[in-house]
């Protein structure tokens, strides 16, 4: 019987389980891939948008030599944490279900059965991409995720989105030379881009090196176009060999539904305690960006990395 089992080893994960720890609470993390598997998919020259104390977990310093550190610098640094309080970490192994038991919850996992009084669940939403559902959108030059520009050298590539991950890996992509359209549902880019982003992709669309289709919607991909639809032009076809939609995330919080948890059905966030972070279920705590739902802009790991030390404080006290 364990005290705590903390579901994800992202950074909010990784900071509950040192917590418990130094609480001296009976933790184990379960993790269905590898140690911050969500930074390790996140685009390879990618650098954090908070500087390196913003991401610290444990109270140990996140020394890096740069403003805003890279994702190898994350991912050397969480690994680092990990290693240094020897966190006891179940990775590759995934959980299939979590029921009520007597005495707490049963959790059910790809390799085992384990039995906690708390469950902390802070499996994040990066795994989950949000889709356009269109004819098309399964083909494998369709790609959800952005990771670098090398392979589209002179390739007519499309970027679906109009937030930071959209903007960024345009530009990108435009400086290692593709050739860029960007496609986004309303008429200009979000105002939420980063200040050190926007001018700079707002200037590639006013010199026509990317080129842009604002208030456009996409009906269908096709092997080598994609199918646009505007007020201007109505229904229109453009030239394309890879598309990368990049229109948000979302959680999975199946299990949490299944065993009771009230969610918001527009926002899929979880009903929990601000200040304890826990759900309508007594001992079941979210941590991280899954408390956000959709709403990736509000919880990052700035903020997700404070959640632990709330939660095993109300575990204490209980
Ligand atoms: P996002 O912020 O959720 O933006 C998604 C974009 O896609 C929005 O422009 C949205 O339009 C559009 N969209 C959503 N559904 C759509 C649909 N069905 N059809 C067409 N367009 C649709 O996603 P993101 O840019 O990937 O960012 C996700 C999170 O990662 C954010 O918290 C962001 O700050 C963070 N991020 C961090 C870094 C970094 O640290 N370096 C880099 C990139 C992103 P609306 O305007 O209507 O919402």
């Amino acid at each position: 019987m364990y005290d705590v089992v903390i579901i994800g080893a992202g950074p909010a994960g990784l900071s509950a389980a040192i917590e418990a720890y130094k609480a001296g609470l009976h933790y184990l993390v379960i993790e269905k891939g590898a140690v911050v598997n969500s930074i390790q998919k996140f685009p390879t020259a990618m650098s954090f948008f908070s500087t390196p104390e913003l991401l610290e977990i444990g109270g140990l310093p996140f020394s890096s030599s740069s403003m805003r550190p890279t994702r190898a610098d994350g991912l050397e640094y969480y690994m680092k944490v990990a290693e240094h309080f020897k966190l006891r970490l179940q990775l590759f192994e995934q959980v299939v279900s979590l029921r009520k038991a007597d005495q707490g919850f049963e959790l059910k996992t790809s390799k085992s059965l384990y039995k906690t009084r708390n469950v902390i669940v802070a499996t994040g939403y990066f795994d989950n991409p949000n889709l356009l559902n269109i004819p098309g959108e399964e083909f494998p030059t369709v790609s959800h995720y952005y990771s670098e520009p090398f392979s589209y050298f002179r390739r007519n590539v499309a970027v679906i989105g109009g937030k930071n991950s959209a903007a960024i890996a345009a530009l990108e992509l435009y400086r290692h030379g593709a050739v860029v359209t960007l496609i986004h549902r309303w008429e200009k880019l979000s105002d939420g881009i980063k200040y050190w982003i926007l001018p700079d992709i707002e200037n590639r669309i006013r010199e026509g090196t990317i080129t842009t289709h604002f208030s456009t919607e996409v009906k269908e991909i096709k092997a080598d176009s994609l199918v646009l639809e505007n007020n201007a032009r109505g229904r229109f076809s453009i030239p394309t060999d890879f598309v990368f939609a990049l229109i948000g995330y979302h959680p999975d919080i199946s299990f949490l539904k299944a065993i009771g948890v009230e969610t918001n059905s527009e926002t899929l966030a979880p009903d929990y305690d601000e200040v304890t972070m826990e759900t309508n279920i007594p001992g079941l705590y979210i941590a991280g960006s899954i408390a956000a739902g959709k709403n990736n802009n509000r919880i990052f790991i700035e903020n997700g990395r404070l959640h632990g030390k709330a939660i095993i404080a109300s575990i204490l006290k209980r």
